[in-house]
Formats: C-alpha cells, sequence, structure tokens
C-alpha cells in the first residue's frame, strides 16, 4: 500500500480501512446502501452470538440457562439454534465465556450470527443420513451445525488444508459431541478427481479476503489489494470447480466468503456457472428467511452488509447439479485402508459390558479395529472408505486389553448421551476440580464401582471411576486447565 493511501486511511476508530478498499466498495455498492452506513457499521463493534449445540442440550435448556444466570439473549432470526447473547461485563471479566459450564461442556459454540447461514441454506436439501463434504472446515462451527443438523448420523467429511487448524477442528469436534465425522487434510482441489460424485451434499466456505470481518479483527483489511483478491479468486475457482465435479447429481452446493468483493463471489459464482453450463441450476435464497430479500443479488445469492443484518458481512450462493458430467481425470487412491471390522467376540464383549455398566444397547455406526484400538465409524463411511486417506474417522472408543475395553474421554463426551446407569450430574464447583483434573469428592460412600459417565449442565463431559467416598478423575492430561474456570465471583 501506497504511503499516501496509509495517510487517508480513515482512521476515527482502531479499525484500519484504507482509502482504496471503500474506492473500491463504492463500485459495487448496492444503490440502496450508503457508503457511510457501510463505514459507520464496520466500526462498531459487532455483537456476540453463540449456538446451541443441540448434540448436547436443547434450545429449551439452554434459555432456561440463560435466565437463570441473567443472560440477555435475542433470536438471530435466520437460524432456530442462534443467539446473540449479552452478559454483565464484571461477570465477563471475571469469567470469559470459553471458561463457563456452557461451553466447556458442549452445549454451546461462540459463532458469527452471519455464519450460520450457510448451513441454513443447505438445510432444505439435507437428511440426516447423507454422504456430506465440508471442503473448508476448520475451525468447524459450520461442521459442527451441520453434524447438528444431520443428528449426527449419516457421515460429514470434513476437509482442511492447514494442519494448525485440523488440530483445532478435531479438539472442536470432540468438544460438540460429534461422532459421524471423518477428517481429511487436503487441499480441496483434489476431490473433484478422487472422491467424484460422491457426496449427497456439499459446502464450500471458501478462505477468502475476509473484507466482512473488520468488526472483529480490526486489522482484517491490513494487506487488503484487489490483486490479492484476484489471486483469491483462483484458489475458489479451483475450489468451486471441484466440489461440483465431487457432488453427487441431484445434490446441492453452498458456497460462502466472509468477503465482500464481487471477484470472490459473484464472479466465482459465475465461473460455475459458465464451465457446467445446463448441468447447474442456481437455488435463490431470497425465501430463506423474513427479510433474506434485503441482502438479496439479482441473481438469487445472499449478499450480507454488514449494516443490513447488524452483523459480520458475509456471501452465500446455493447451486443444484442437474446431471451428471464427464470427469476425464479421475484417480484412485493407492495403499490398503488400515481399519478391519470388530469380530464377532469382541463386538458381543464390547456391547455387554457398555450395556451392563451404562444401559447402552446400540451404537450408532460401525465398530471397526486398528492394532488394539476400536473405533466407532460413521454410518456409511464404507461407501467412500477407499477414495481417500482420511486423518481420523467417527471416535475412538478404547484401546483393547486382555479383560476388556479401556475406554476413552471421547466415548462419553460424544455417546454420553445414551447412558441410562452410571452418570453422575456435577456441581459447578465439582466442575471446576474435574477441568482442573482434581477427583471429585462424594458426599456420601458409594457402593457403585467400574466407569461413570459425568455430566454437566445435562451434556456428558468426561470419564471418571466410582471410588469409595470420590470419583477418580479420567480427563486426559492434555485437558487439564490451569486456569479459573466455571465459578465467579460476584
Ligand atoms: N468453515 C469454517 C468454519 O465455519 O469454522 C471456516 C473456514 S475458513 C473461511 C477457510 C478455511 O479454508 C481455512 O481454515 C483455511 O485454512 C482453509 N483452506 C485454505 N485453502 C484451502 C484449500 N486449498 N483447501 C482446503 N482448505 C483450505
Amino acid at each position: 500500500m501506497s504511503k499516501a493511501n496509509v495517510l487517508e486511511t480513515i482512521l476515527n476508530t482502531t479499525t484500519f480501512i484504507p482509502k482504496n478498499f471503500i474506492d473500491d466498495v463504492k463500485t459495487y455498492l448496492p444503490n440502496n446502501l450508503s457508503i457511510e452506513s457501510f463505514i459507520e457499521y464496520c466500526q462498531k463493534p459487532l455483537r456476540r452470538s453463540v449456538r446451541v449445540n443441540t448434540l448436547k442440550m436443547t434450545v429449551t435448556e439452554f434459555k432456561q440457562y440463560c435466565s437463570e444466570n441473567n443472560w440477555k439473549i435475542e433470536a438471530v432470526p435466520w437460524c432456530n439454534t442462534g443467539f446473540w447473547l449479552e452478559r454483565s461485563t464484571e461477570e465477563e471479566d471475571s469469567l470469559p465465556l470459553g471458561s463457563t459450564d456452557i461451553h466447556l461442556s458442549g452445549g454451546i459454540y461462540v459463532q458469527e450470527a452471519s455464519s450460520m447461514l450457510p448451513p441454513m441454506a443447505l438445510e432444505s436439501s439435507l437428511k440426516e443420513d447423507d454422504i456430506v463434504l465440508d471442503m473448508a472446515a476448520a475451525p468447524g462451527s459450520k461442521t459442527s451445525q451441520i453434524a447438528a443438523m444431520m443428528n449426527n448420523r449419516g457421515v460429514l467429511v470434513a476437509n482442511e488444508l492447514s494442519s494448525s487448524r485440523l488440530k483445532v477442528l478435531a479438539a472442536n469436534m470432540k468438544r460438540m459431541g460429534v461422532h459421524n465425522c471423518a477428517l481429511s487434510h487436503f487441499d480441496g482441489a483434489v476431490f473433484g478427481d478422487y472422491m467424484f460424485e460422491c457426496f449427497d451434499n456439499i459446502q464450500l466456505d471458501a478462505p477468502c479476503s475476509g473484507e466482512g470481518t473488520v468488526r472483529k479483527d480490526a486489522d482484517a483489511l491490513k494487506n487488503w489489494s484487489v490483486e490479492s483478491n484476484i489471486d483469491i479468486a483462483n484458489v475458489q475457482k479451483q475450489l468451486i470447480k471441484s466440489a461440483f465435479f465431487a457432488l453427487k447429481p441431484g445434490g446441492s452446493l453452498i458456497y460462502s466468503t466472509c468477503t465482500l468483493t464481487p471477484i470472490e463471489n459473484q464472479a466465482v459464482c459465475q465461473y460455475l456457472l459458465d464451465q457446467f453450463g445446463d448441468c447447474v441450476e442456481i437455488e435463490p435464497l431470497d425465501a430463506l428467511f423474513e427479510n433474506a430479500d434485503k441482502a438479496c443479488t439479482s441473481e438469487g445469492y445472499l449478499h450480507v452488509w454488514p449494516q443490513i443484518f447488524d452483523s459480520e458481512g458475509f456471501f452465500i450462493a446455493k447451486f443444484k447439479k442437474l446431471y451428471s458430467i464427464d470427469n476425464p481425470n479421475l484417480k484412485t487412491k493407492k495403499g490398503a485402508f488400515p481399519f478391519s471390522s470388530a469380530d464377532t467376540k469382541l463386538t458381543k464383549t464390547f456391547m455387554s459390558a457398555i450395556k451392563k455398566q451404562f444401559g447402552i444397547k446400540s451404537l450408532p455406526g460401525e465398530l471397526k479395529v486398528r492394532d488394539k484400538e476400536l473405533w466407532l465409524f460413521p454410518e456409511r463411511f464404507s461407501e467412500i472408505e477407499n477414495k481417500i486417506k482420511y486423518s481420523r474417522i467417527g471416535i475412538k472408543l478404547g484401546t483393547t486389553h486382555k479383560n476388556g475395553v479401556r475406554l476413552e474421554h471421547e466415548f462419553a463426551t460424544a455417546l454420553g448421551k445414551l447412558a441410562e446407569n452410571n452418570t453422575y450430574a456435577l456441581t459447578q464447583s465439582q466442575a471446576a476440580d474435574y477441568y482442573q483434573g482434581k477427583d471429585i469428592r462424594l458426599e456420601t460412600v458409594t457402593s457403585l464401582c467400574g466407569e461413570v459417565i459425568l455430566t454437566l449442565c445435562g451434556a456428558p463431559i468426561g470419564l471418571g471411576k466410582w471410588q469409595k467416598s470420590k470419583i477418580k478423575n479420567s480427563l486426559p492430561r492434555d485437558l487439564v486447565m490451569n486456569n479459573r474456570v466455571i465459578e465467579w465471583s460476584r
């Protein structure tokens, strides 16, 4: 950026908005919106919003929790599980939202309201047992939203190119209790050739220049230039083309970005339409929710400017694949699949052990083994198991040893809801002890033995072991927290 441009930057807040960006926006801002209100909203702090994770708690339970804790909430009009949320400054300073019981237990995900739109746009096409791809998934807000919409059924392939972000994605899926996911670590451009017409539905929440995110990140426009918009659009075109190849005929594709420029939005969509002609159709989003038409473009896309709904900027388009297409570059993976089905003996022993201890009678998916590890794979995963190499499939249930299976933490966080016996609801102070790695003291001596699923805010959060006057803590070492959690002093 030139010196003059830096000097001309609008600096009446700490938000960095370069003049050449504003000049560019003026060329495509719709007539009914003013540049002044755009700038004003870019400089306003963003309202915080959360999404209730219905895999862990109901919206009614969430509302009850908010009322008991004096949290002010307002429903997000386009998402039945989304809420803007306000806490007192005193409470927020004393205990950040991320350290509260409802957050640690996976009951909520902090997610910007407009970022809830792409999965909502997919909803009318989504069936619970679908095979779905989330092509650019980390940190996983939309992956977990879709997993909840699928009720943890079917299979959801969540792909991410960056290794560090893939780890965050995996951790978030664990906290949210998602077990229908298979994680992969590729450039999304590979899916069209390796997984040609494999998916019932696809979400491509593309990497983008993030012009819509200045309200959250004051430096989002620091390196802004039209040249970088064009570079990113070239990646987006590769990804959208790959996604369309990977989509089954009759399936729907959501393309979204958190940026505003038509270079990364309308032009990328037009590229898809030009490439695939009669085989692709736009599914208009003007009736997605009341007032959606206020953000709808003439093509039927949603172009959410920050000032329309007082949110971040976002762009969402939906397409349907009408017919099968030819792909001359089909590729197949080499190498053997390292898992096999659990044999009858192991299946029987394991199922009777979890029935006896927890009253769990069946599991949603297939039991698989790799060496001594026992895994639960998502339903229908076998249909796509040999197509690509996955980083992680479903959840690890435990490790076999000579007397049975030693259960994993994830068994409890993802499947604990199925338990009818041996669950224990932690109080807030017991839960604080649990997350700090301490054992849980019981008021009276118990005669119960074996493992117990611990719950918080009604959601399963981990395992412990009954031991007379205490529950022995089984929280994995790497999840132990040293900061203040759950309790705060008023
Ligand atoms: N969908 C995510 C969510 O809701 O939490 C946000 C996704 S973010 C907008 C885009 C992601 O794409 C980033 O995590 C980035 O690392 C990843 N990415 C960048 N290039 C990619 C590529 N070629 N293939 C797949 N993912 C890519």
